[in-house]
């Protein structure tokens, strides 16, 4: 609740003058048990900070968390590292990720040593069972990072990830590094994982088409904020926000005639500066229904429809002005 997560940054030609970055700005949010919840947005929209604070690798500097019942900001030490082990991240680009100079055995099997919750040869039957689960020939286990393709690394990071039986496991664009091919056949494993290991997932992505399957629900963020917040089945059928309307179109549609019925927004201009953003709506800069309240009045996020929630002034096409 309240999420927010400030920066201290130096601006100007000298980096003299002292700004705060928004990237997080007061975000409220509940992952269900069990559910994929899509967060999109562009880059800088603040959603990988927002998956760092949820994993306590970054404080927030205002808001609250709670976590399977407890609050979770106030857990120090030992209490922590316990409750830390119940959520565990994937990360986008698996070979950074990695660390060279261990082997696939080592880095899977360090949470369970870490944890004391294996070792010797437990250990190595235990981790041999985690790549069969990412589907990994066992013989692979002396080998090295580098002599992986990206999906397999990223197979080597999922196992690493599900080794603790983690509740929640934020997924950092973890398949947007991939190619085409090889990111289906990764999302279809974590689809399988999450069944077997009863895994709940906050999945980012920068674009929808990563997310449209995955996902049950959907967060879209724009400038720190959640802007739109539904169902996957509601978002794409009546996306509410200007902005989720530009990120359907710009996934490419393939029959031409669908939609034709409809003007959709089309995401014009850069995302503006986190550091700056603009007055009222945050959006209202590229926004086609932009209107004089917009520019002085900040929306809040409101449920419109049962668990469709928007953070617009003129949410539904009937009330815009008419797009000339
Ligand atoms: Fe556009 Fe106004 Fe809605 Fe913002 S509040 S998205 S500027 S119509
Ligand atoms: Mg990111």
């Amino acid at each position: 609740k309240g999420l927010t997560k400030h920066f201290d940054v130096s601006e100007g030609f000298f980096k003299r003058k002292k700004a705060v970055l928004r990237a997080v700005d007061g975000v409220d949010l509940t992952i269900y048990a069990g559910e994929t919840l899509g967060i999109v947005g562009e880059s800088g929209c603040g959603k990988s900070t927002l998956g760092q604070l949820l994993m306590r690798l970054l404080e927030p500097t205002r808001g609250t968390l709670s976590f399977a019942g407890s609050d979770f900001l106030a857990l120090k030490g030992e209490a922590l590292r316990q409750k830390r082990s119940d959520i565990q991240i994937i990360f986008q680009d698996p070979f950074s990720s990695l660390n060279p100079r261990m082997t696939v055995r080592e880095i899977i099997g360090e949470p369970l040593k870490t944890h004391r919750l294996a070792k010797g040869n437990d250990l190595i039957k235990r981790v041999d069972e985690l790549m069969d689960a990412v589907g990994l020939d066992r013989s692979y286990a002396k080998r090295y990072p580098h002599e992986f393709s990206g999906g397999q690394r990223q197979r080597i990071g999922i196992a690493r990830a599900i080794a603790l039986k983690p509740k929640l496991i934020i997924c950092d664009e973890p398949v947007s590094a991939l190619d085409v091919s090889i990111q289906a056949q990764i999302l279809n494993l974590m689809v399988r994982l999450q069944k077997e290991f009863q895994l709940t997932f906050l999945f980012i992505a920068h674009g929808l088409p990563a997310v449209k399957h995955i996902s049950d629900r959907m967060a879209v963020m724009y400038l720190g904020k959640v802007v739109e917040l539904a169902s996957k089945d509601a978002l794409f059928a009546q996306p509410m926000h200007p902005y989720s309307e530009g990120l359907i179109q710009a996934v490419p549609i393939p029959d031409p005639t669908v939609r034709n019925d409809k003007k959709w927004v089309t995401l014009e201009g850069d995302l503006p500066s986190p550091v700056h953003p603009p007055s009222g709506c945050r959006f209202h800069p590229r926004c086609p229904y932009a209107q004089d309240k917009c520019t002085v009045q900040e929306p809040a996020l409101t449920e419109k429809e049962p668990g469709h929630f928007v953070a617009c002034h003129f949410p539904l096409e009937k009330t815009r002005k008419d797009l000339m």
